[in-house]
Parts: C-alpha cells; sequence; structure tokens
C-alpha cells in the first residue's frame, strides 16, 4: 500500500465517520418521526408528566410513541405536541 492509497482510505474513513454522525444526529432530533426522545414530556394541556414507560394506547402511539394524558385524556406525540 502506497502512502496515497493510505491517505485516501483515511479520508474515505473520516468521511463516512462524518456522515454516520450526521444521520445519528437527525435520528435523534425532533424534526424526525424516527427520533427517540430521552427527555420526559409534559401534557400540553394540564401539564402534567408523563411516565418514563408509557403504556400505548393505540398502535399508533406504539409504532412512533406518543402519550394520551391520564390527567385529562389529551393526546401528543414522544416529543409532547398535540396531535
Ligand atoms: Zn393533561
Amino acid at each position: 500500500m502506497t502512502v496515497w492509497e493510505l491517505a485516501i482510505f483515511v479520508i474515505l474513513i473520516a468521511a463516512l465517520i462524518i456522515v454516520g454522525v450526521r444521520v445519528l444526529k437527525w435520528l435523534f432530533s425532533s424534526k424526525s418521526k424516527w427520533g427517540v426522545n430521552t427527555a420526559r414530556v409534559e401534557c400540553f394541556k394540564c401539564g402534567a408528566t408523563a411516565p418514563i414507560v408509557r403504556k400505548p394506547a393505540n398502535l399508533k402511539q406504539f409504532l412512533w410513541g406518543g402519550w394520551t394524558c391520564t390527567n385529562c385524556g389529551s393526546e401528543m406525540d414522544k416529543w409532547g405536541k398535540e396531535v
């Protein structure tokens, strides 16, 4: 392996890492449906805090996360936004 081949190899690995980090950032951002919200959400209406382990009330909540407030019955997504 020549020095140039090694340099190209290193640049390719670096590019892959940068792209990977960007994809991961997007996945965990609130813009993504696939995002994972590790923070606890609060009800937009009454301010009740959702439990860490939220029991899904329907299939959509099971698939994408979300919560139905036990206090006032409002439905929200995993980011605490009204649905
Ligand atoms: Zn509520």
